[in-house]
């Protein structure tokens, strides 16, 4: 049964692999030589299938300029295919290494603007994230960020990933309230996103790269925090430490960081 957000695959001209992640690969096509789409094929077993087709129609319907667009699905075949807007860019964390040296002040305050707006949306949405980092924004024309893969991890089946003493749990992007109690909400994104302007304003360097995740939970509740990068004023790092206050409501909104960060962009660009 053909639902309403389902695509016919055989619409789709494939031209190249443009990279592979936690559910598969993702290949950029053609859609009826019309427009470029990212096609994410999901491997066997590694998607809650049913949940997410489900789910699907929700985030079909979520649409902000600074969010990765979900077009459609086509699944009425294995694997199954979610069909995205193709961000010619790729993933922020990958470009931010590969610009490494050249990156400005202006240009990181703007990628951050963006994310911040795209995270503002989903959290007067009432939708958490669950997964913010700079490997899951995508970069676009003239620059443009965008949040991707908002609210997925519910549908990712390996534990390593979804337990958060796992291996592939992001502790060092997530808030003490996550690692502790796995408590979301859209306050333990706002802590994921200070750690990505962090990201950004390192040219892409790891957090805490020289500690495990075992010992990132234990200085993180011993207070450490993440040191300023050279690219980043005081009021960067300022508005970046905001972000992780040990104790969720005293954490500012995206709505309040976005004023923040507009009077960052006056000041400084
Ligand atoms: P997964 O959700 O399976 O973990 P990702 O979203 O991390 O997969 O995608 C893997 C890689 O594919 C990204 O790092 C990026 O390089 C590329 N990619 C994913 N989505 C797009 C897109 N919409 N446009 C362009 N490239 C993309």
């Amino acid at each position: 049964s053909y639902g309403k957000w389902e695509i016919d695959p055989t619409h789709f001209t494939f031209i190249q692999e443009v990279g592979s992640g936690q559910f598969g690969v993702v290949k950029l096509a053609s859609w009826q030589g019309t427009r470029k789409v990212a096609v994410k094929m999901i491997r066997e077993g590694m998607m809650s299938e049913d949940d997410f087709v489900e789910e699907a129609q929700v985030l079909m319907k979520i649409s902000h300029p600074k969010l990765v667009q979900l077009l459609g699905v086509c699944t009425q075949q294995v694997p199954i295919f979610l069909v995205f807007e193709f961000m010619e860019h790729g993933s922020l964390n990958e470009f931010l290494r590969r610009n490494r040296g050249t990156l400005t002040r202006g240009t990181a305050l703007g990628m951050c603007q963006d994310v911040c707006e795209g995270m503002e949306y989903l959290e007067s949405s009432n939708f958490i994230h669950r997964d913010l980092a700079a490997r899951n924004c995508l970069v676009g024309e003239s620059l443009v960020v965008k949040v991707s893969d908002f609210g997925m991890t519910r549908f990712v089946i390996d534990d390593q990933y979804t337990s958060s003493s796992g291996t592939k749990f992001p502790v060092k992007w997530s808030a003490p309230e996550v690692f502790r109690y796995g408590r979301y909400s859209s306050r333990s994104d706002v802590w994921s996103y200070g750690v990505l302007v962090w990201e950004v304003f390192s040219e892409g360097k790891t957090p805490f790269e020289h500690l495990s995740n075992s010992d990132a939970v234990e200085e993180i509740s011993n207070g450490l925090r993440l040191f300023k990068p050279k690219l980043a004023s005081e009021k960067v790092y300022q508005f970046m430490n905001s972000c992780w206050q040990e104790s969720p409501e005293h954490r500012p909104s995206f709505c309040r960081l976005m004023k923040e960060i507009s009077d960052i962009a006056e000041i400084e660009m």
